[in-house]
């Protein structure tokens, strides 16, 4: 597998992103620092030499920081492989329960498909979903669902046990109360805040 150390500042708490499901991601985020302006990314494919090697004891893995896994898109059958994976890639020499991954989405109702898996039983994973703003703004927020619906699923999966974050990256103009509202729906562990950092696109940004 391939685990790249994380840049910038927004996830210094992971020790490592990996992609083994890779490609144009569906949600087309005009922010998304994957949008390449000289050039189309490939169709979605799962890497299945990604599914090979181990976790590192007290890894925290992004898993999926370079396309959302849990698009609708994405087949089923590739996203329950990466989570066989993750179960056997850390449990053979390490305490399962030290090794983490984060699973971060703007389709988190797709992740309740999943919470039947073994790798969610044991609090080895943190649920993310972005909220960047309680406006709906399409011509900045892609095709991804409204932040309404990803905070209704946010909070199914809190209600599961299931450890949940949640990102307010790249920000936009929002409304106070509404916003507030909205992030404590998700019932998050720790919210992690940041401001449009691409030079490509101009967001309506909130005032200092
Ligand atoms: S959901 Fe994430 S990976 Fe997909 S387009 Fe949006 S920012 Fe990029």
């Amino acid at each position: 597998m391939t685990i790249i150390e994380p840049n910038g500042y927004m996830y210094k708490f992971v020790t490592g992103t990996w992609n083994p499901i890779s490609g144009k991601c569906p949600h087309r985020c005009p922010y998304c620092y994957m949008i390449k302006p000289d050039g189309e990314l490939p169709p979605l494919h799962l890497r299945e030499k990604e599914l090979n090697g181990e976790f590192d004891e007290n890894d925290f893995i992004f898993i999926g920081s370079g396309t959302d896994m849990f698009a609708e898109q994405v087949p089923s059958e590739w996203i329950r492989r990466v989570l066989d994976f993750c179960v056997t890639a850390s449990s053979t020499l390490f305490s399962a329960n030290q090794i983490k991954f984060l699973h971060q989405s703007n389709n988190p109702a797709r992740i309740l498909e999943f919470t039947d898996h073994s790798i969610f039983k044991g609090g080895q994973v943190v649920a993310c979903s972005t909220i960047e703003t309680n406006r709906h703004n399409s011509d900045y927020m892609g095709k991804a669902p409204l932040p309404q619906k990803r905070a209704e699923a946010m909070a199914l999966l809190a209600k599961q046990g299931i450890r949940t974050y949640e990102t307010v990256e790249p920000i936009m103009d929002f409304d106070l109360e509404e916003m507030i509202a909205l992030i404590r729906e998700c019932i998050p562990e720790q919210v992690n805040i940041g401001k449009n950092s691409k030079d490509f696109i101009t967001l309506p940004n909130p005032t200092p």
